[in-house]
């Protein structure tokens, strides 16, 4: 039988660790190789990096909402039109 302490972390096993969801035994391993601790700490700077580019980028639907709280008054919108013409 393969002892999990020697196996290296597979990607998926690397996404759990980032995520602080890595069962104990394979965080054993984590504790004791190198090779995927630099794996990890890369996959983990990653991810740091996108989650602080999903912060400042303009949610979907941003200008939308901005703007529809704008007034601009256009031809089409009667209930903008000043009362001059009753
Ligand atoms: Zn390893």
């Amino acid at each position: 039988m393969t002892n999990p302490l020697l196996l290296h972390l597979t990607p998926e096993e690397i996404e759990l660790w980032a995520q602080g969801l890595l069962p104990a035994t394979r965080d054993a391993h984590l504790a004791q190789c190198a090779e995927c601790r630099a794996i990890a700490e890369r996959e983990r700077k990653l991810i740091r990096e996108l989650a602080q580019l999903t912060r400042f980028a303009p949610e979907f639907g941003f200008v939308e909402r901005v703007m529809a709280n704008v007034n601009v008054p256009t031809p089409s919108s009667p209930h903008l039109r000043p009362h001059t013409d009753s």
